[in-house]
């Protein structure tokens, strides 16, 4: 019984008050305080650092997002409906709000600063980088990759020094495995839209983030991606739930 209380009570300390333990979190500590990552469910993430509620991905089939917290930043990595969905951006966006998008989401929104591969930002304090996500492998029938080149954005967030690495949806391009000092990068795995186990494994172990999260991924990949990156003790594999 002692067991159980005690673990009931670091549950309740690692999870904010709106939360009330509906999503799985993790605090890490920064240059300038703590960073609570919430994972809402596949793409979408919140952030909580500093005075600021930063959103990545926003999507509705993840949550009721009329019941989280209002948003100061929103980056949308791409168009694609489990990305980019105007119900769950309207449900965190006030007049205050940052929002960034790349074109094609955009059009579905209307608001907030179009953002393209290759850009750096700075805004509320926080240093933003993008780069190009794509597929460099997995097609649709008409030979056209899922996510074309230029079209989608990964997001390099550099918060007081750490610096986060948003996938978005893409493979193993080489644009990320020449990303260096990386703190903790958040990594698509599901098929055919994204990465095979083996390709996560091969970018991460080009820029060996401190801490991976796997996401937006097919729940039966995950016990390959740990014995992939077992040998690799750089590399802190996280799993929670998406
Ligand atoms: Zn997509
Ligand atoms: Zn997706």
């Amino acid at each position: 019984m002692k067991g159980l209380q005690v673990a009931f009570v670091l549950l309740a300390l690692t999870s904010s008050a709106w939360s009330q333990g509906r999503f799985q979190q993790d605090t890490v500590q920064t240059a300038k305080g703590p960073l609570v990552m919430t994972f809402i469910g596949h793409a979408s993430l919140l952030f909580e650092w500093n005075d600021q509620v930063i959103y990545i991905d926003p999507s509705s089939r993840e949550a009721n997002f009329y019941q989280l917290p209002k948003a100061t930043m929103i980056f949308v990595t791409h168009h694609h409906g489990d990305h980019c969905d105007p119900a769950a951006l309207k449900a965190i966006t006030t007049d205050k709000t940052k929002t960034f998008m790349t074109p094609l989401a955009h059009e579905k929104w209307n608001q907030g600063m179009i953002v393209r591969p290759d850009q750096t930002l700075h805004i509320n304090g926080i240093t933003i980088e993008t780069l190009p996500a794509y597929n460099l492998e997995h097609k649709r029938d008409n030979g056209q990759p899922y996510h074309v080149k230029g079209e989608c954005v990964s997001y390099v967030l550099n918060l007081a020094g750490t610096r986060i690495l948003i996938g978005g949806d893409t493979e193993n391009t080489p644009e990320m495995k020449a990303l260096r000092d990386i703190d903790i990068a958040f990594l698509p795995m599901n098929l055919p839209y994204t990465m095979t186990p083996e390709m996560v494994a091969d970018a991460a172990k080009a820029f060996k983030p401190h801490i991976l999260y796997p996401y937006h991924y097919e729940k039966k990949a995950l016990n390959r991606l740990l014995e992939l990156m077992a040998d690799e003790k750089e590399v802190e594999v996280r799993i929670r739930r998406f």
